[in-house]
């Protein structure tokens, strides 16, 4: 048998999958490929159709299909379901396609240890497609106090909303906070994840969605920064915390981790095989 398998996004030039995927093909010793194709919203149905066709054995979707995939596919997780997107379509022998979404489990596994225990008050930056599935992996963690910081627009406050009604839940209480006055509310975070694009490579790069006098504010000295932007390396959110002190962590593991999950969904491989490899 061999695995066809592609990345579908608008842009997809410089993405890292195809590397990733290629040591979980060496590691498996199964045959196939990993292809990447620019694909306009308006063409993803037949784009999809076409690669069914063509026996591909599934997807991953990146921005900004991953909502979309969702109402293409016959069936979805209910993890896919309660994020309301999906980075990963498994095409069925019967023609069939299954939505699934392996951007929280890779986010929850990609964390140390020592942070994901004893976190009592994490903070989210931005309430995007990615801020849901870090909401259902913090719930899952049960993380008692979660605050969504986000700005004023109704987009940000409608999509903050939704996020607090899908996933408050009686071990972990959402509420919204402003990113604009965010000082009262860090001060004693444990953990403060980006999910915003502020920082990205090409667009905001010198940018950080917290200032930099918010950072002095931060009076636990063992709260943890995670970005989830992985291009630089090393964003200016990170920079600033770890210039105070503090450990930070970017979203290259949670990228390989989501990228083994959803290999194992296509092939079967062993999970546990693809994370010894990363
Ligand atoms: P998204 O759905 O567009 O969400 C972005 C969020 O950031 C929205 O809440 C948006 O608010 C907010 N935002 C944008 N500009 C802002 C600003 N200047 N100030 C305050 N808030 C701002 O994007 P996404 O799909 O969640 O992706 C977000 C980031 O995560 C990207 O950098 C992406 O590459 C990264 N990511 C990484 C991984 C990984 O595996 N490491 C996986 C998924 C995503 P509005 O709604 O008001 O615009």
């Amino acid at each position: 048998m061999i695995y066809n398998l592609a990345l579908l996004g608008d842009p997809v030039e410089h993405s890292l999958s195809p590397q990733i995927h290629q040591i979980f093909f060496e590691t498996s010793g199964l045959k196939g490929g990993y292809l990447c194709f620019h694909t306009a919203p308006n063409n993803l149905p037949q784009t999809i159709k076409h690669l069914q066709e063509l026996n591909f054995s599934g997807v991953n979707l990146t921005i900004p299909h991953k909502q979309a995939g969702l109402q293409i596919a016959n069936e979805a997780s209910e993890e896919a379901k309660l994020i309301g997107a999906c980075n990963t379509l498994l095409f069925n022998k019967d023609r069939s396609i299954k939505a699934e979404n392996t951007d929280w489990i890779g986010f929850l596994q990609s964390l140390p240890d020592n942070v994901r225990q004893p976190s009592k008050k994490a903070i989210i930056l931005g309430a995007g497609g990615s801020a849901r599935a870090i909401a259902m992996a913090l719930n899952k963690l049960q993380i008692p106090e979660i605050i969504l910081l986000v700005r004023e627009t109704s987009t940000s406050q409608t999509n903050a909303q939704s996020i607090i009604q899908t996933f408050s839940s009686q071990s972990s209480k959402f509420s919204i906070g402003s990113i604009e006055a965010p000082n009262e509310v860090i001060a004693n975070a444990d953990l403060i994840i980006n999910t915003t694009p502020i920082g990205m490579h090409g667009s905001d790069e010198e940018q950080s969605p917290l200032p930099e006098a918010c950072f002095k504010n931060i009076q636990n000295p063992n709260c943890y920064f995670y970005d989830l932007i992985y291009n630089p390396a090393e964003t200016q959110f990170m920079w600033l915390a770890r210039h105070r002190g503090f450990l930070t962590q970017n979203g290259y593991k949670m990228l390989q981790l989501q990228a083994a999950y959803a290999f194992s969904l296509w092939t079967g491989t062993d999970i546990e095989l693809l994370k010894r490899s990363i």
